[in-house]
């Protein structure tokens, strides 16, 4: 894992601004800024990994607390009656251009189908 400091660290250091929805000692929530579902939020453990794997592996109380984070923003964003997803996006098959892992919690409508590239965001 590089060392270099991601956007992510920056915003939890409050260094760059960002829509920040919910925060635990070990996690911070804000929204995507190029949502792509009506709500979009990202949840971030605060401490760097490069992804859910290594995350997992290192510290399962803390990937434990970003999912228990990503159920609490649905509850706050009104989403829990109709359902919403939870996405971890791990190197470059699956788009991950930010390398400090992070939950995608999308909903607030009908989300469609994934899986194959089709050529637009997200
Ligand atoms: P991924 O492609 O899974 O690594 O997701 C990275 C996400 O970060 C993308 O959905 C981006 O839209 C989002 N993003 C990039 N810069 C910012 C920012 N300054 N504030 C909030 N979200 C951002």
């Amino acid at each position: 894992m590089s060392d270099a400091e991601t956007l992510f660290e920056r915003i939890i250091a409050r260094e760059i601004p960002a829509d920040i929805v919910y925060e635990t000692d070990d996690t911070l929530a804000f929204r995507d800024i190029n949502p792509q579902a009506k709500t979009h939020v990202l949840v971030v453990p605060k401490k760097r990994y490069r992804n859910v794997a290594e995350l997992a592996a290192a510290d399962p109380r803390l990937l434990a607390e970003v999912v228990t984070t990503a159920a609490k923003v649905a509850e706050l964003e009104g989403l829990t009656r109709d359902g919403y997803r939870v996405v971890f996006n791990t190197d470059e098959h699956a788009g991950q251009t930010v390398f400090h892992v992070h939950a995608h919690v999308l909903g607030g409508e009908q989300l469609g189908f994934f899986g194959r590239y089709s050529g637009q965001g997200g």
